[in-house]
């Protein structure tokens, strides 16, 4: 059975939670594919909202498989702190499974991450400090310490003593800091989380292809989101890995055409946290009714995420990115009692010109003007629509523009936040 992907089309925020875990109802397994414990999904089920960082979101179902791909980095006590909380709650998290593959983030990753933006200054990134950056750079210049060396104390030490050189002279002499204690590093990482979570480490690449092979349902579930992504985003002000439905092959060792399906999630209008280009923002009082209505703070941060109009240029650039073969908007209720709402059909650059994809050069990104098309809104409450029927005919006509102006059809419509609180759509 071919896998599924699921991404954000977005800044990241876009309510990826809720889809994934009503698709993850019909799944056998969901796989986070890329990012840590920077990733924040919120999921309410009867009422009681759970927080998910690092876990994927299929471990609410007794039935699902969560598996933690190859392309995550993975804080152990995080990870083991989280199924700690979820197990206190009442979910079963025994059947968990981490790639070994997966790259671990070490105490100076978190030092590396926190010193690097000081000395950035007002040019910070705003990144969420957890050393996730740092892990994914380590990755890639091939210094770093994956999950399966827990299961190899010889090895772990090796080449933690090889990195720390490298990292204590750098937080000593550069960042001014304590040097870290190795042997206090590596008996915490080896005594105490090692053998927690041994039972977890396991072969993920063949685990998900025997799954394909047996014609079972697996999912591959994105964090962050395709303006995030560090080759297709607003670089710099992006995550460190590839949320793209692309990254989802590389993070969880499969190839594209064991992909049949890419679910794009859509807000109803855009938000973003932090600094970087957003054509659609808004300011004053419609800034203050979206923020408040969609709660638009951080899961983690509690930072206040900067909103704007639906920006339908990004979104048919970001079914190009990631092949999108259908999207799920949420939010749709935020966007009630509004009088008119505006949503960015095109883009006017400094010279005039019209684009109707993102511009490839970001001093054009920062400085078009987004063309707007104005349309009714709706006064009703949308929170109870079970059905299509029960929705506004200018709720309707809003997802109908959105359909037509990508040409991907609409599949799920969110009016709240609740598990059911959703209609299936065909548009
Ligand atoms: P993610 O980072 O994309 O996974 O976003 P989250 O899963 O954290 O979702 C952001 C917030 O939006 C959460 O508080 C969700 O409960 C909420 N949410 C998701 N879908 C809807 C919706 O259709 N309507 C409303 N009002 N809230 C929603």
């Amino acid at each position: 059975m071919p896998a599924t992907v699921l991404v954000g089309t977005q800044w990241g925020d876009e309510g990826k939670g809720r889809f994934t875990d009503l698709l993850a109802k019909e799944m056998d397994l969901v796989v986070r594919y890329q990012g840590g414990h920077n990733a924040g999904h919120t999921i309410v089920v009867d009422g009681e909202a759970f927080a998910l960082q690092l876990v994927p979101s299929g471990v609410l179902y007794s039935h699902t498989v969560p598996v933690i791909g190859n392309g995550v980095v993975v804080d152990p006590a995080v990870l083991l702190e989280e199924c700690a909380m979820l197990e206190a709650r009442g979910i079963d998290t025994s059947r968990l499974v981490v790639s070994g593959n997966a790259h671990l983030i070490m105490p100076y990753h978190y030092e590396v991450d926190l010193m690097t933006e000081r000395f950035l200054g007002h040019n910070k990134l705003g990144t969420t400090k957890r050393g996730i950056g740092p892990a994914y750079s380590d990755k890639a210049a091939r210094i770093g310490l994956r999950v399966q060396d827990l299961l190899d104390e010889k090895i772990f030490r090796q080449k933690l003593e090889v990195v720390l050189r490298e990292k204590n002279a750098l937080l000593s002499r550069v960042y001014n800091r304590l040097p870290l204690d190795g042997e206090e590093i590596a008996e915490r990482y080896l005594k105490e989380l090692a053998p927690r979570l041994a039972p977890m480490i396991g072969d993920t690449v063949g685990l998900i292809h025997e799954a394909l092979a047996a014609g079972r349902q697996v999912m591959l579930e994105g964090a962050q989101a395709t303006y995030l992504d560090v080759d297709h985003g607003t670089y710099p002000f992006v995550t460190s890995s590839n949320p793209v439905a692309g990254g989802a092959c590389v993070g969880s060792g499969i190839g594209p055409r064991e992909i049949s399906r890419v679910i794009g999630i859509v807000k109803a209008y855009v938000t973003r946290v932090g600094s970087g280009p957003f054509p659609t923002e808004v300011e004053g009082e419609t800034a203050d009714r979206l923020v408040d209505r969609g709660h638009e703070y951080g899961t983690n941060t509690g930072r206040r995420r900067r909103p704007g109009w639906l920006d339908l240029v990004m979104l048919r650039h970001a079914v190009r990115l990631n092949s999108i073969s259908d999207l799920a908007v949420t939010k749709l209720d935020v966007l009630s009692q509004f009088e008119t709402l505006k949503v960015c059909v095109a883009y006017e650059g400094p010279e005039g010109e019209r684009y109707e994809h993102m511009p490839y050069h970001q001093s054009v990104l920062h400085r078009v003007r987004p063309l707007y098309e104005e349309v009714p809104g709706w006064g009703d409450d949308l929170a109870g629509a079970t059905k299509l029927e029960e929705l506004p005919k200018a709720a309707r006509s809003y997802v109908e523009l959105i359909a037509d102006q990508t040409g991907v059809p609409v599949s799920y419509v969110g009016v709240g936040p609740g598990r059911e609180q959703y209609v299936t759509f065909s548009a």
